[in-house]
């Protein structure tokens, strides 16, 4: 195993059938597997999209093409290094390093990037693949509202693969071609009626698509002349077209008449690219010398790298905190992508919550009669009438609807319409498209009630919290809520309205679970809201005194699958601690001894599957279990993460829990648990993929289930989700200039509305590996390699993952050197765009997910494990590389000025004591936590003025609020902290720390650049990879 590369994940446990080379995280050692009927298993690699059959013609000959067995061993999956890179350890121990992410199989030729997943041979594409091969029987909601005869857009929708779709249906098992059928007529092209213009309605109208009559808008890859100026609602300064090289091709678009031969967008003019990139090339190449640069960090947050495409088009570009490719330039073919050693993958934020969202409500959603991608603003039009798709070149018919303008509301200017000029875009499914009504908001709390549980006193939370939230919970009229306890047995309450008060109904065979009064467990929340509140109010009492000691979590979940099943919804189900009786029980598999363990730790994957398949059978009734684990001790988060991640749930986690003797704990989960409960919510919802003909998609990462190639299965989706997803070139994009990604999330919102929010991403495709370096983002790819690394270390081990870290540095840098660089010269050169690459590396290696050498619980790990799987890339590079800054001497130069207040903007400072100082005050800001660090000999001015006390011995413990002082110093602090919450949707907790508090080690610990007993400096680092590039 340990010579496998990333690969390995991908062909493991042949019992497990969770869409094999999508999603990794479901493969574990195959003794684990689930004893399904017959079925395809491994063997039935399954692409992420609908094979094609091999065409020889497409591929280039020379490039090697994966064996069968390759295919389900990707090998970007890890890329592997040579065998004889020596042990990234201080120098004391020095164990051969035998290992790295892009390391090739034995039997697998191409270690990094992966070669194209879809060529099997022809035996391979034929076997028969269901969708759901998880053994249940439970029929998915989606699957029947497909096969009815009445049209369903919505949901058929995400019936295709970007490949045409007569093939890829005829490849793709029958069950998937049974289940998702034609699109419905309506969708497929039929001319759509004459007739009065359709009812539309734009809500947010003043956002981005209120196009300005008079601006001067361009119309970009199209040629039809009588069409207006499309591509450019928002009123931009415009320069005149001579300032603007990269925009040239464009520039004709300007003038009144459009005579150039039709174009597309992905038949620029050849020479746009080039231009684009000339005009970026020298900051984002110029040649750092790592080991001379020290202070490479930005003196703010790092700004991800603007695509290289004309002007016009990146302005509609989707936003890149939303959307993001871990290569702004797309090579153009596999072979380019191989040699630049860097991966190929998107980084999503899918339903971030949005301050603007342009919203459409249309009886028709036009999309590409082929591959089904919506309309959007990198399609071209041909003339009036005719579209081109971005993604498959499809000629399509604008239909007539679209021909009015909603916002000039007049005719004939489809390319103005709001789906053309929003890169991110929100569509209501027209009503009569639906077969059964949308799901309601149904929202079920199972709370862990044994004396373990109630000892904590996070029941008084929980229930406070619901009573003061119970009418901000997303929902309607329709909504609904039930409670289920449990400690050695599981207790329903039954909230019938009419009752003068809840009914506990108690069910003690818990190896049957059964549901004593089904219709009245799960209530209307307006209707039976006094009940609900009595319940809330009484709980904390009602188990206060109990001596039960044991948790049958697993027959709770059971319990809790029943009476969700009719309806879908969401379980938030809260642990304290590890079940032990009932199925699902499980047993403590922590040494404690082994915490601080050097090289390898073991338990990383699930001690039983039952988690997993209780997931796989909630998805299917679309179900999403949320996991709540408050604890002080082991409770086996690998084994019970599994109902939360196959089930498109979340975890949160808070070790060493309880009210009294652990308040910031408490504080936290108060905090995230009330944005949990009012933010927004979508229920039963799918996520499909697409993008241009050519690229594929080969595993995702985050909380999901792989329902077929491109399509993930979300029961619930919240706006804290985050998704990565790696991909592959499978054809040569020779001749486009750029390329387009359209992820399409339909979900049914908290009112019952059933939507689509569509984002698309075009990017320039390059040919060089100097243009491919220039458009890296480095902090997409080391969020994408830590995705890759959890996996890695899963089914392969801790120091496999950890060697494939440090080695996608070594091979990227040194193909850099080697492929780019035209002169030579001494030391660790890296293009300017990755200069921070390894010490993003190094963060990583001292994470809590992979470090090594320094204690770390099991539970503490897996947890900061799914962290790195699920959270967006903002929060995820807070949490592995903080940022520091110095905050007693902050002045008002360089500040931000937002509603009249005045937000200074002190400098981001290197994680290493060399920037600390005795004499100052340090704020860090790690993503959920900020430490507030006091040095002994900081200034009295500081600790008077923003402190409050008079000396530094006064500062109290756990002090974790500023007091609101009438200073200029502190409401310049207080005033930067508030600037730093409010960009993130939970809160941060602050904590003020001085040398005596516990905390303080955990501060210390991120310093990343400092050398520790069990780990190597930034310089020693740097040095240890100069050594293997220059080999
Ligand atoms: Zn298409």
């Amino acid at each position: 195993m340990s010579s496998s590369g990333f690969a390995s994940q991908n062909g493991a446990g042949a019992t497990y059938a969770n869409g094999l080379s999508q999603n990794p995280v479901a493969l574990y050692p195959s003794n684990q597997g689930y004893m399904t009927p017959p079925q395809p298993g491994y063997l039935n690699a399954m692409p992420a999209k609908a094979p094609t059959p091999p065409a020889p013609s497409c591929y280039n000959p020379s490039r090697q093409q994966p064996s069968p067995v390759a295919m389900s061993q990707h090998p970007l999956s890890l890329p592997s290094s040579p065998n004889h890179r020596p042990a990234l350890v201080p120098p004391a121990h020095t164990p051969p390093l035998t290992n790295s992410f892009y390391q090739q199989h034995p039997q697998q030729p191409p270690r990094w990037p992966p070669p194209a997943v879809n060529h099997a041979s022809p035996a391979l594409i034929s076997t028969p693949q269901q969708p759901y091969s998880t053994g249940t029987s439970t029929p998915l909601v989606f699957q029947n509202t497909m096969q009815s005869p009445a049209p369903l857009p919505p949901y058929s929708a995400l019936n295709n693969t970007h490949m045409p779709a007569a093939p890829a249906l005829n490849i793709v098992a029958p069950h998937t071609h049974h289940s998702f059928g034609k699109p419905p007529a309506a969708l497929r092209g039929t001319p759509p009626p004459s007739g009065p213009p359709p009812p539309l309605v734009t809500h947010n109208d003043a956002g981005p698509y209120s196009a300005q009559p008079g601006a001067m808008n361009r119309l970009m890859g199209t040629a039809y002349p009588s069409l207006q100026p499309a591509y450019q609602s928002v009123p931009t300064p415009q320069k005149p077209p001579h300032m603007q090289p990269a925009a040239q091709p464009y520039s004709t678009a300007a003038a009144p008449q459009y005579q150039q031969p039709t174009v597309s967008a992905a038949q620029l003019g050849p020479s746009l690219a080039a231009l684009n990139l000339q005009s970026q090339m020298p900051e984002a190449l110029r040649v750092v010398n790592l080991l001379q640069e020290r202070s490479l960090l930005p003196p703010g947050a790092v700004t991800p790298p603007t695509p290289c495409l004309p002007q016009d088009l990146q302005r509609l570009n989707c936003s890149p905190e939303v959307f993001r490719c871990t290569l702004t330039s797309i090579p153009q073919t596999q072979t380019l992508l191989n040699k630049a050693k860097l991966p190929l993958g998107l980084l999503l934020h899918p339903f971030k919550d949005l301050s603007q969202l342009p919203v459409v409500t249309s009886s028709t959603i036009v999309r590409c009669r082929s591959c089904r991608t919506y309309i959007n603003p990198f399609v071209s039009f041909l003339d009036q009438r005719r579209w081109k798709c971005n993604l498959c070149y499809r000629v399509n018919d604008v239909p007539e609807e679209f021909m009015y303008n909603p916002v000039s509301r007049s005719y004939g200017e489809p390319h103005k319409r709001p789906e053309v000029q929003n890169a991110t875009i929100e569509f209501i499914a027209p009503s009569e498209y639906m077969l059964r009504p949308p799901q309601p908001a149904v929202y079920l709390f199972v709370l862990d009630v044994s004396h373990n549980a109630v000892e904590t006193g996070y029941l008084d939370v929980v229930c406070q919290s619901l009573l003061d939230n119970l009418n901000s919970l997303p929902g309607d009229a329709r909504t609904k809520i039930g409670f289920i306890t449990f400690d050695s047995t599981i207790h329903f309450y039954n909230l019938q309205e009419g009752l003068s008060q809840p009914q506990m109904l108690i069910v003690s065979d818990i190896e049957d679970v059964f549901l004593p009064t089904p219709d009245s467990l799960l209530v209307n929340l307006s209707e039976c809201k006094e009940l609900v509140q009595d319940l809330l109010r009484s709980l904390p009492q009602m188990f206060s005194k109990t001596m039960e000691t044991q948790s049958a979590l697993g027959p709770a979940l059971q319990g809790a699958f029943k009476l969700l099943s009719p309806t879908g919804g969401r379980v938030s189900v809260f642990q304290t601690q590890l079940p032990a009786v009932g199925a699902g029980a499980l047993k403590p598999r922590e040494e404690p001894s082994q915490r601080a363990a050097v090289k390898d730790v073991q338990h990383l994957s699930p001690a039983t599957d039952f988690y997993k398949k209780l997931a796989l059978d909630c998805s299917g009734q679309q179900i999403a279990v949320d996991l709540f684990l408050l604890s002080a001790q082991y409770c086996d988060l690998a084994s019970l993460g599994c109902i939360s991640r196959y089930s498109a749930g979340c975890v949160y986690y808070y070790p060493s829990y309880h009210n009294h003797h652990n308040p910031s704990q408490t504080e936290r989960f108060q905090k995230d648990f009330k944005r949990y409960l009012t933010r927004k919510i979508g229920f039963e919802a799918v996520m499909r993929i697409r993008c241009t003909k050519g690229l594929s998609i080969h595993t995702f990462h985050g909380n999901f289930f792989v329902r077929s190639t491109d399509l993930l299965s979300l029961p619930n989706v919240n706006p804290d989700a985050g998704f990565a997803v790696q991909m592959s070139i499978e054809e040569n994009l020779l001749d486009m200039q750029v390329v387009s990604f359209q992820a399409a999330l339909l979900y049914t919102s908290s009112k019952g509305e059933r939507r689509i929010r569509v984002h698309t991403l075009c990017l320039p495709v390059v040919s060089s590996l100097s243009d491919i370096f220039a458009g890296a983002d480095v902090q997409a790819v080391t969020a994408l390699l830590a995705s890759m690394a959890v996996d890695r270390s899963v089914s392969a081990s801790l120091s496999d993952a950890r060697d494939a870290l440090t080695n996608a540095a070594i091979d990227s840098l040194t193909s850099y050197r080697t492929s780019v660089l035209t002169i030579q010269q001494p030391g660790l050169l890296s293009p300017a765009c990755l200069c921070l690459f390894p010490l993003y590396i190094l963060a990583l290696l001292k994470y809590k997910a992979f470090r090594t050498g320094t204690s770390a619980r099991l539970d503490e790990r897996v947890f900061a494990m799914c962290q790195l799987k699920y959270q967006p890339l903002a929060y995820l590079m807070l949490m592995v590389h903080p940022a520091l800054y110095r905050v007693d001497n902050m002045t008002d130069e360089g500040a931000l000025n937002i509603n009249e207040r005045t937000v200074p903007q002190p400098r981001v400072l290197q994680l290493t004591v060399e920037k600390l100082s005795g004499d100052g005050a340090f704020l860090m800001d790690h993503g959920t936590v900020l430490y507030l660090w006091i040095g002994r000999n900081c200034s009295p001015t500081f600790l008077t003025q923003v402190l409050g006390v008079q000396s530094y011995a006064a500062v109290p413990q756990n002090m974790k609020q500023l007091p609101e002082l009438d200073t200029t110093e502190s409401s310049r602090i207080r005033a930067f902290i508030d600037w730093l919450r409010e960009q993130r949707p939970f809160y941060p907790i602050l904590h003020i720390i001085k040398d005596e508090s516990e905390l303080k080690a955990e501060f210390m610990h991120n310093m990343t650049e400092d050398r520790t007993e069990s780990a190597l400096s930034y310089y020693e680092f740097l040095l240890h990879l100069q050594q293997q590039i220059s080999k």
